[in-house]
């Protein structure tokens, strides 16, 4: 059943690709001509910079507007550049335009697929040339990240965790809340029991194709009936989910809101902990000690508060009373774990389109701007794993970057409406 539900989506991703091919399939030798660049690395911008791309891939970066020959000049003295932007918190397959369940009861993996591919783009024209993708149909997500690969599609590049593991009845157990008559069979693939199953379930994932493993450690807010301070996955789940993920070279994302949670996760080695809302100082010190990377999202909280004040009929009862009475994430978490060193990677759990008002989030959380970019670019690659390949403009990383002509560092806002997009010295937007 899997094996044949995978090549129907895999063909659809083909299918539906052609569509939209970027122009060149073989990126031209460029240079970039970058007026300030801002490069992921650095502390402070340079002037007056050229970048020279071959082969997609970043040769040189250097003082002074170079013009090599056989090299194209791509003019952006005017504008600031930085690296691609890095989202390590998103769900390309999902719709969130509809309640999640009902997207997820009335929409077949072919049609979760063509969402997947429409998010995609909408992330790419929006400067986010990396994402990872922390929950969708392991089968339609790991197709997009292969399509998308093989520049059949366009999207950013993609690092896959599949479905979201929960224990029975927590934030990721779909049937949760609904009349046990309408069940999807690939449901059963996202709840947990026990650490031999956790052992199996982390096993199947890399056979699939992910990248990494996604597991919910505590309740959710949005969800259906269960407590996001409660920590509903036993310790012998979770270490048997790390032990099994690391050894076959996978990292392990944790969705946990709970200060309790959040610890056990760290102490048991988890590699991200996803929105972190109720943990504190003593948390993060943990946090710090253990190395674990906090991705705070919080315009998922912005985003959840918004929808419980204008579209309560969105959310389901008892989701609406927990995020109207436990409040919207704060940023003050965020402040207080920078603060105190903790390890933090860009993350929105948000829409196409929205994310990078996650930006202006962690500005008003007191995020100074240069940091809140290198944690969207340097940072988000060294969670992912591919801090050589992608987050920095630095030679030997793929040519992904991005130009504004306002200035990040005085109003970081202007991400949210980037002008130029480049993905491998192919121009996506301009
Ligand atoms: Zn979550
Ligand atoms: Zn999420």
């Amino acid at each position: 059943m899997g094996n044949r539900l995978f090549g129907v989506v895999g063909r659809l991703a083909m299918a539906a690709g052609v569509l939209c091919v970027p122009a060149a399939s073989f990126a031209k030798d460029v240079v970039v001509h970058a007026g300030r660049l801002i490069d992921g690395v650095s502390a402070q911008p340079r002037e007056r910079v050229s970048i020279l791309i071959h082969d997609g891939v970043i040769q040189e970066v250097t003082g002074g507007y170079l013009a090599p020959a056989g090299y194209e000049v791509v003019d952006l003295t005017g504008k600031t550049v930085l690296p691609g932007l890095i989202d390590c918190h998103v769900h390309l397959s999902i719709n969130f335009e509809a309640p999640i369940i009902n997207y997820l009861v009335k929409t077949p993996p072919t049609d979760q697929l063509v969402t997947g591919i429409s998010n995609s783009r909408a992330l790419l024209e929006r400067g986010f040339t990396s994402a990872r993708d922390v929950s969708g149909y392991t089968p339609v997500v790991v197709s997009l990240k292969k399509a998308i690969n093989a520049n059949k599609v366009m999207g950013p590049r993609l690092w896959v965790s599949g479905g979201m593991i929960a224990p029975t009845g927590g934030h990721g157990d779909m049937s949760m809340g609904l009349d046990p008559a309408l069940h999807k069979p690939e449901w059963d693939d996202n709840v947990v029991s026990g650490p031999e199953n956790a052992i199996e379930l982390a096993r199947s994932r890399h056979k699939a194709g992910a990248d990494l493993v996604k597991i919910a450690i505590s309740g959710g807010m949005a969800s259906d009936g269960d407590d996001p301070r409660a920590m509903l996955m036993t310790d012998d789940e979770i270490k048997a989910f790390v032990d099994t993920a690391h050894a076959l070279g996978m990292k392990v994302a944790a969705h946990a809101h709970g200060k309790t949670s959040v610890e056990h996760a760290a102490a048991l080695g988890v590699d991200s902990i996803e929105h972190g809302t109720f943990a504190d100082a003593e948390t993060f010190k943990l946090m710090k000690a253990k190395g674990t990377w906090f991705v705070p999202t919080l315009q998922a909280g912005f985003d959840l508060g918004n929808l419980a004040a204008a579209h309560p009929e969105m959310l389901s009862e008892s989701g609406r009373q927990k995020i109207t009475t436990l409040g919207r994430l704060t940023g003050q978490n965020v402040l207080t774990a920078y603060r105190m060193g903790v390890r933090i990677a860009f993350g929105t759990d948000t829409r196409p389109g929205q994310n990078a008002h996650e930006f202006v989030l962690l500005a008003k959380a007191g995020i100074p701007p240069m940091a809140a970019i290198q944690m969207a670019t340097l940072h988000a690659a060294e969670l992912i794993g591919a801090p050589d390949k992608v987050g920095s403009i630095q030679p030997g990383r793929f040519g992904d970057l991005i130009a504004t002509t306002g200035d990040p560092l005085a109003d970081i806002s202007v991400l949210e409406h980037v002008e130029f997009v480049m993905k491998g010295g192919d121009i996506v937007k301009q």
